[in-house]
């Protein structure tokens, strides 16, 4: 088996791939209102030259594929690109970060086609503050989200970002939701990206605060999940609902990092907290070999940063969230 690894001995195993960096969503931490920098179509990558850099990834040591965005069911060609994702020999885990919007329409077709494990934003239970943080319909949502469990994609997790005056009172009803239907649930701290992720700093809640709460109210013990990637989970005793805990500002995870992200436009950014990044598209586009791509991918994982740089870089990172797919 091959192995991919970076210069501090991180073994570099998953790729996020953001399929699309356009969105039916304005979640104002991630896409402002207004905002309309997106990536033109001439300048994406063709479905042919996805498929070719998850393949030589795969080649390489990838095992972990998660689609992203952007809302990634917006791409009409999705699911011809799972099919092809899930031909790959080498790929054992595909899964998909969706808003829900269009789940209900998607669900089946997600899951003949390989995808087992989705991850789903869900950041209110009340429509008004949900219209409020992300301009969209609740119910299309919850909907999405009731089609994927009846239809059996399993793990269903949802991700919640926490942000103080808006949603930190909800705390509990998303507790007793995923209680309710066997969702794991993972908090988010805001994170500096982009002028959206810049502005919701001002709603910043530490994650310290949102576990003392629970366990004021639950008793918790420590649990480990499969595919935890950064998250930290705790379970609530006599239940099987397990709390995750996204916390890139209060603690860093750097050192277990095992992960890049592509864009749609074929940037290989080697961290989501630094600008450090190569561009594949030039080089696809001029027909480079299997091998040469390989070489390239190598070089490239070796120019992975030791950790992101959020806290020092207080003016945030410039590009837009769903670039990179979080
Ligand atoms: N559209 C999909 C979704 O919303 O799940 C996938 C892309 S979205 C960029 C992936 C994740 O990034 C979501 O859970 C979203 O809440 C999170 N996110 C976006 N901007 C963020 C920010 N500034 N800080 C923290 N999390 C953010
Ligand atoms: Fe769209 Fe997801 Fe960003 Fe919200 S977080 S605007 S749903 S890409």
């Amino acid at each position: 088996m091959t192995i991919l690894c970076d210069n501090f001995g991180r073994k570099i195993e998953y790729l996020r791939l953001s399929v699309t960096d356009r969105c039916d969503f304005r979640c104002f931490y991630c896409i402002p209102k207004g905002y309309n920098d997106f990536v033109q179509p001439e300048s994406w990558l063709t479905l042919d030259q996805i498929v070719c850099v998850v393949r030589i990834f795969s080649e390489l040591g990838i095992s972990k594929v998660r689609l992203t965005g952007g809302e990634p069911l917006v791409r009409k060609d999705l699911p011809e690109m799972i099919e092809r994702f899930h031909a790959l020999p080498e790929i054992e885990d595909l899964s998909l970060s969706t808003n829900a919007s269009q789940l209900a329409k998607y669900a089946a077709v997600l899951k003949e086609n390989g995808v087992g494990r989705i991850n789903v934003s869900l950041d209110s239970l009340n429509p008004e503050t949900f219209k409020q943080i992300t301009q969209g319909d609740l119910q299309a949502v919850i909907d999405g989200l009731m089609e994927a469990k009846r239809i059996g994609l399993s793990p269903i997790k949802i991700n919640m970002v926490v942000m103080k005056g808006l949603n930190d009172h909800e705390i509990s009803d998303m507790v007793n939701f995923c209680l309710e239907h066997d969702f794991t649930l993972r908090f988010i701290e805001t994170m500096p990206i982009g002028e959206g992720g810049v502005n919701a700093t001002d709603y910043y809640v530490s994650l310290d605060d949102v576990r003392a709460e629970l366990e004021s109210k639950h008793d918790l013990e420590p649990t480990i999940m499969r595919g935890a990637g950064p998250a930290t989970y705790l379970r609530v005793k006599g239940t099987n609902l397990r709390i995750g805990f996204i916390t890139p500002m209060s603690q860093h995870f750097c050192e277990t990092c095992n992960r890049v992200r592509l864009t749609v436009e074929g940037t290989l950014f080697l961290c989501l907290g630094q600008q450090t990044n190569v561009e594949l598209r030039p080089l696809l586009q001029q027909g480079i070999s299997d091998e040469e791509l390989k070489d390239v991918l190598r070089k490239a994982i070796q120019l992975k940063p030791k950790q992101h740089d959020f806290q020092e870089e207080k003016g945030g990172i410039a590009r837009v969230m769903s670039l990179t797919g979080g």
